[in-house]
């Protein structure tokens, strides 16, 4: 039997596994969201191995209801972060959730990441910004979110937990996420560096923001 957007199911998967491959996801954590039509969208699992998904896995929710159509396994309990990223950005049809490191150490700062990279800036906005911390998977998280929301801004910070972006189409999505991790190594060598030589933090924090090659 045929599986209902079978190719877009299987494109959610491939770019997990590319976001999974660099560390973004932290074992099974972070998510990912892709608009189908104009009342559905694709979400991955809650708490699943991304190396085992198929595409009949993937979930697939009416937009505004959040009812589940399709799928095999539970939808991810960040659902409603997606739907509200997506209701809010008709144009875009990816929304990416990551725990990727730096990023995600920026939002334990509870501060924006600035943008500098003209690039960043005309992909992302002058910002990452930040959004005040509310528990993971909760209606509390997805209306702290929608307050933050900006005209300018397409990715956030959330407090003490990562990163969520949205882009035109999940080929847009992945690289960004790379993009975005640069920006937050720089940002967090630039503040290490205004420690006192010898500080263990300074050494600590320049060590980790320079080990990682980016680009
Ligand atoms: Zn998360």
């Amino acid at each position: 039997m045929a599986i209902a957007f079978e190719t877009q199911r299987g494109a959610l998967i491939d770019a997990c596994l590319q976001l999974a491959d660099q560390g973004y996801l932290a074992g099974t954590g972070g998510n990912l969201a892709l608009r189908l039509d104009e009342a559905h969208f694709a979400v991955t699992p809650s708490a699943a191995d991304y190396y085992q998904l198929r595409p009949q896995d993937i979930a697939v929710l009416r937009l505004d209801t959040l009812a589940q159509v399709q799928g095999e396994m539970a939808p991810s309990v960040e659902r409603g972060l997606h739907a509200a990223l997506l209701r809010a950005r008709p144009s875009f049809r990816a929304s990416v959730h990551t725990h990727q490191p730096l990023a995600s150490a920026v939002a334990l700062l509870n501060r924006s990441l600035p943008l500098s990279e003209p690039a960043d800036v005309a992909d992302l906005g002058p910002c990452v910004q930040i959004v005040g911390y509310a528990p993971s998977g909760t209606a509390m998280l997805v209306s702290t979110l929608r307050r933050a929301l900006r005209n300018d801004c397409h990715a956030y910070l959330l407090r003490n937990h990562g990163l969520v972006c949205t882009a035109a189409d999940l080929a847009a999505a992945v690289p960004l996420m790379g993009r975005i991790e640069a920006a937050a190594a720089a940002h967090l060598r630039q503040e290490a560096s205004r420690l006192p030589m010898g500080h263990p933090l300074r050494e600590l924090a320049l060590e980790a923001c320079g080990a990682t090659h980016f680009q």
